[in-house]
């Protein structure tokens, strides 16, 4: 599972969340020449309980940019992929105001939000405003699962089954909340004590990782070192 935020320009970029479109273009193409497919979060589940995940890949994008629909969109449609979009409703055509300093980065608007879905993106929740759950308050903690639903269910006509942990924290009282909101899976970000449906871990992407073909290799066999030569081939690549 692939982790990106926004695909826009990755200049003053000083979270690294940024790639560009002809990078994430070139990583899209290298996965479909090596016979694998991006799909969204609840496409590659369904397929791992059917035991036809060989050749998936999960593709997520954090924060729900307003870059999704521009340069993402396309280039998932050009190579035949979907992915998950994980939305702020609390923030809708707001910015990423929890990274400071750094560049202002509009997000999705519900119509944008609407567009995703319509090109069979799957939207998933971010919570309502980008809060660490590990250190909100009951009703905060309430707010951020229960409500943030709702309003996703409001704008695309269909509960979202995913909830994605701002920042990446997570505790068992924060995954207790977002089960209990009726989500069927969590993302977070590295694997941890909680790594579990409600803790998937995932693999960072960013514009810098020249090593990327060696990431997605590990996070599709996490327990495997690869030794073939073809293997050994693409790893020289990467340098
Ligand atoms: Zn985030």
């Amino acid at each position: 599972m692939l982790m990106y935020h926004s695909v826009g320009d990755p200049m003053d970029d000083p979270y690294r969340v940024t790639v560009s479109p002809a990078r994430l273009d070139r990583q899209l193409r290298w996965l479909r020449g090596h016979g694998l497919t991006g799909v969204s979060m609840t496409e590659l589940l369904r397929a791992r309980e059917l035991g036809r995940a060989a050749g998936l890949v999960g593709l997520t994008f954090d924060d729900g940019y307003a870059d999704f629909t521009e340069h993402a969109l396309p280039l998932l449609r050009r190579h035949g992929c979907t992915a998950t979009v994980f939305a702020l409703p609390g923030l809708l055509g707001g910015a990423n105001d929890w990274d400071r300093p750094g560049p202002r980065k509009p997000l999705l608007t519900a119509d944008g939000i609407r567009e995703a879905a319509r090109a069979g993106m799957e939207i998933g929740s971010h919570g309502l405003l980008h809060r660490d759950l590990t250190t909100a308050d009951e009703e905060t903690l309430h707010r951020e699962t229960h409500h943030s639903r709702t309003l996703l269910r409001d704008i695309t006509g269909r509960a979202p089954e995913g909830f994605c942990y701002p920042y990446g924290t997570v505790d068992p009282r924060a995954a207790e909340a977002v089960r209990t909101a009726g989500y069927r899976y969590a993302c977070a970000t590295g694997a941890g004590p909680l790594t579990g449906m409600y803790a998937l871990p995932r693999v960072h992407i960013g514009e810098r990782d020249t090593t990327w073909r060696l990431r997605v290799k590990r996070a599709l066999h996490p327990l495997r070192r690869p030794r073939t030569p073809r293997a050994h081939r693409a790893q020289r690549e990467d340098r």
